[in-house]
C-alpha cells in the first residue's frame, strides 16, 4: 500500500484495495506470497502503516503509475496486481490464486498479448504469476515453467530444436555465479569498459553454463 504520489495517474489511489497485502511476498515480514498480511485489514488498509516495511513503502503498482494500464486492471475489481519492478524490461502480473485464470479472461487476456507484442520488440517478457505457478507470455503463446521462487530469475533465449526455433525460458538463481557474467554480456555500458579476455571468460561461463543445462 502506498501514498498518494504526483506521479499517480489522475483518479486512481489504492482506496478500498489492498490486494498487494495478499499476492506478494513481503520478505521483512516473512511473508509468502498469495496470503494475507497478518497487519492487514482486509479491503480498508494497513494496522501498522506508520511502520510498515521498506518493500510496502516501495512498492511500484502498475494500475496507479501507468496510464496505459486500463481502469479495468484496478486490483480490487481484478484480482490481478500489476508491477514493472520486479527485473528490468520485465512486466509481472501477480494474479489471486481463488480466481485462477481470471488472467487468460478478456479484456485482460487482449491486454496481455499486447503488452507481450510490445515487450517482445524490446526484448523484454511478460510473466503471469499465480501462487507459486510462473507462466511467460509471448505473442507466439505462453510457457508455463512451474513453480519459481522469488530467488530466482528469468532468463530467455532463442533456440533451435527437432521442431524449429523458438525461444526457451530456463530459470537461474539470483545468486548463482554465472549471473555476473550474463549481466556483463547484456549490459551494453559494462562491456564497453570490460577488457576482451573479460568478455571471453564471460561468454566461457555463460556457454558452460547453457550446456550444463542442456544435458
Ligand atoms: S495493489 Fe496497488 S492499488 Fe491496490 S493497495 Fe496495493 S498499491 Fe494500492
Ligand atoms: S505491512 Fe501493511 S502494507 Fe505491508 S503487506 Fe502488511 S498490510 Fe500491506
Amino acid at each position: 500500500m502506498n501514498e498518494p504520489f504526483a506521479d499517480y495517474v489522475l483518479g486512481r489511489s489504492c482506496e478500498g484495495c489492498t490486494m498487494c497485502c495478499k499476492l506478494l511476498r513481503i520478505e521483512a515480514l516473512d511473508k509468502p506470497r498469495s496470503q494475507w498480511c497478518k497487519h492487514c485489514d482486509i479491503g480498508t488498509g494497513c494496522k501498522i502503516y506508520q511502520e510498515r516495511p521498506t518493500e510496502c513503502r516501495d512498492f511500484d503498482c502498475g494500475f496507479l503509475t501507468q496510464a496505459n494500464i486500463g481502469d479495468h486492471w484496478k486490483p480490487a475489481k481484478s484480482r490481478m496486481v500489476i508491477t514493472l519492478a520486479t527485473e528490468p524490461n520485465r512486466l509481472t502480473v501477480f494474479v489471486d490464486p481463488d480466481r485462477p485464470d481470471v488472467w487468460r479472461k478478456d479484456p485482460y487476456f487482449s491486454d496481455i498479448k499486447n503488452w507481450a507484442r510490445t515487450a517482445a520488440k524490446n526484448r523484454g517478457r511478460v510473466v503471469i504469476t499465480q501462487g507459486t505457478d510462473v507462466f511467460v507470455v509471448t505473442p507466439d503463446g505462453e510457457t508455463r515453467l512451474g513453480p519459481v521462487d522469488d530467488d530466482q530469475l528469468i532468463i530467455s533465449r532463442r533456440k533451435r530444436g527437432s521442431s524449429g526455433a523458438g525461444v526457451e525460458h530456463i530459470t537461474v538463481n539470483r545468486n548463482d555465479p554465472v549471473m555476473a557474467a550474463m549481466r556483463l554480456l547484456k549490459d551494453r555500458d559494462a562491456a564497453k569498459n570490460a577488457s576482451p579476455d573479460e568478455l571471453a571468460e564471460s561468454r566461457r561461463q555463460v556457454d558452460a553454463w547453457l550446456a550444463q543445462h542442456d544435458k
